[in-house]
């Protein structure tokens, strides 16, 4: 498949033009970082993992009904997407309260949440990321009310169903991060879910033990992020049993046709 020039650089991923117009190709790097860049590594397989199951998250999503970027899955570390416009917004959904949350608010680490809360930020790595209220993203444009809602019920909709998909797993869904992208579709506005689900962008806690099976691994210092990352692909059936990334086979990927504008 043609991969055309780079477009964007971020911290775990690279985005390249696509073969067709609209298309991009998003390419998944073995780097992590964390505390705003002040962290930062490499780790061998991480990009492969990701790849798997955001690709197997997303894929799910869609056959619910939720639009999101993902076309295809073109190879162990490439993924077929519709470009979007991103939204400049972090849509942060929390089951349970732990990392800035509590920091932010004292709250106890771990407190169940009794309904999932949604925070936004502004994606900014100069600043941080920081919280922001609706009223700054309407007063600054980022997004308008109606997008928000629509936005907000999408959250939801994931929540639950990701919660469900987990839980079956022995996994709870702590909490996670979206990103939402513009599109227009046969004279259409739409918004489809973009960027990744992986255990980089969300906290999954083992339901008998609680270890953390997420990206607090690299975070904490904890070791094993590898282990825990195939852990989470071998529940979700997505890698044999007895796989270990280093012997992976992969699936071919179906063929999708393009819908022509
Ligand atoms: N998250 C993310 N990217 C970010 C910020 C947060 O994927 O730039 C995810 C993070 O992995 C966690 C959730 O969003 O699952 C909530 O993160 P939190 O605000 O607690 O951030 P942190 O404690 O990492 O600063």
């Amino acid at each position: 498949m043609h991969k055309g020039k780079k477009l964007y650089e971020g911290k775990a991923k690279i985005i390249y033009a696509g073969p067709e117009r609209g298309t991009a190709i998003q390419h998944f790097k073995d780097d992590a970082t964390a505390y705003n860049n002040l962290k930062k590594s490499t780790i061998e397989g991480k990009g492969v993992l990701n790849n798997r199951i955001s690709e197997h998250i997303l894929n799910s999503l869609n056959q619910i009904g939720i639009k999101t970027h993902l076309i295809k899955r073109i190879n162990m570390r490439e993924q077929l997407i519709r470009l979007v416009e991103i939204i400049p917004l972090e849509f942060i959904v929390r089951n349970i309260a732990t990392g800035s949350l509590t920091k932010r608010l004292g709250i106890t680490d771990g407190t169940v949440l009794d309904l999932p809360l949604i925070e936004y930020s502004f994606k900014n790595d100069e600043l941080g990321d920081p919280l922001v209220a609706l009223e700054h993203i309407t007063a600054f444009k980022w997004a308008s009310i109606e997008e928000i809602k629509k936005i907000n019920t999408i959250c939801l909709r994931v929540n639950d169903f990701m919660l469900g998909m987990f839980r079956g797993v022995g996994i709870k869904l702590v909490d996670f991060k979206l990103e939402f992208g513009r599109i227009e579709i046969n004279g259409k506005k739409e918004i489809l879910l973009a960027d990744e689900i992986s255990p980089d962008t969300c906290r999954l806690w083992d339901v008998v033990s609680e270890k953390k099976l997420d990206k607090d691994r690299f975070r904490k210092d904890l070791g094993n992020l590898i282990q825990a990352y195939q852990e989470v692909a071998h529940r979700l059936k997505i890698l044999p049993e007895e796989a270990n990334i280093s012997e992976v086979k992969f699936n071919k990927p179906t063929a999708v046709r393009l819908k022509k504008k």
